[in-house]
């Protein structure tokens, strides 16, 4: 699709499958010339146009949409959730925010606790951080050796892959942030009292490994940047514009599903026939 913006995020952000991803590549504000009024009535329209969507993608009770957003702190994402998901039914839609894992998930394989969180037929489930923590924090912080978490990105392909078969359709978006930006971000955090709560102390010291994460998040986009499931790398440094962006994107996805309200299960005729004679 091509816009008055000339962008095209389903196109211009999707990470190239097979070839080594390198985030040199890929900005990170990408709004240059945009006009910032025009692109928040898109925004608004892509709202309006996802809450739709999902109302037909409920009703048709047939495939769902799994989104994965994956980001350094303070990058947005729980504002993303807020602003591209803030006309849908909440009945059809669940938020799943992954924390460090608890003894007893610990105790399992590391999907354990994510395949149960998977969206149902007629859903959309948003993972605010997923499966890639896996081999993101988990590589970085040395948490399980590199014989472990090295093969976790072919497990990761795999379960993918399982779900797509089962009818889920897969976007994965990282919402790439500069670094100068997250100081900001983090400072933001530190001087505006109703920010206060969102800062954590780890926040500084997974800041000081920048570089070691935006390794981990090349490797982790490279090797699981399928066909089936393909990773996105959005602009975050304006909001407006990682917001509109993201909102194209899945608005994008759910048109190309395409969804359609089931036919009637009986004749609506011959029931409103029925309906008149009880009266
Ligand atoms: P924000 O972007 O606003 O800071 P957040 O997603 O970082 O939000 P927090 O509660 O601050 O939310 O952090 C969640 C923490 O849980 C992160 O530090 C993340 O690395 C950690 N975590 C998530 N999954 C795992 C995992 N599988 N193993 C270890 N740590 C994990
Ligand atoms: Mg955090």
């Amino acid at each position: 699709m091509t816009n008055s913006f000339n962008r095209d995020p389903i196109n211009d952000y999707r990470a190239n499958p097979g070839n080594p991803i390198s985030f040199k590549d890929f900005k990170t504000d990408d709004a240059q010339g945009v006009d910032r009024e025009h692109i928040e009535a898109r925004t608004e329209e892509n709202t309006l146009a996802i809450a739709d969507l999902q109302h037909k993608l409920y009703a048709d009770h047939n495939r769902s949409l799994l989104i994965v957003l994956q980001a350094m702190d303070a990058a947005g994402k729980d504002s993303t959730i807020r602003k591209v998901f803030a006309r849908v039914n909440p009945q059809g839609v669940q938020v799943k925010s992954f924390k460090k894992p608890t003894p007893d998930e610990l105790a399992h394989d590391f999907l354990w606790r994510v395949h149960m969180h998977t969206p149902r037929k007629g859903h959309i489930a948003l993972f605010n951080r997923s499966h890639y923590e896996d081999v993101l924090v988990a590589r970085v912080d040395n948490l399980v050796p590199e014989s472990r978490w090295s093969k976790r990105y072919q497990v990761i392909n795999g379960f993918e892959q399982a779900l797509v078969n089962g009818g889920t359709e897969i976007i994965k978006i990282y919402l790439h942030l500069s670094k100068d930006r997250q100081r900001e971000k983090l400072q933001d955090r530190l001087t505006d009292p109703e920010k206060n709560w969102k800062f954590e102390a780890g926040d500084i010291q997974t800041r000081a490994k920048w570089n070691d994460y935006m390794h981990a998040y090349e490797d982790a986009i490279t090797n699981c940047n399928t066909e089936h499931a393909p990773w996105y790398i959005v602009p975050t440094d304006r909001k407006w514009y990682r917001v509109w962006a993201i909102s194209e994107i899945v608005r994008t996805t759910l048109e190309r599903m395409d969804p359609q309200f089931p036919e009637p299960k009986l004749d609506p005729i011959s029931a409103l026939k029925l309906l008149e004679q009880l009266q």
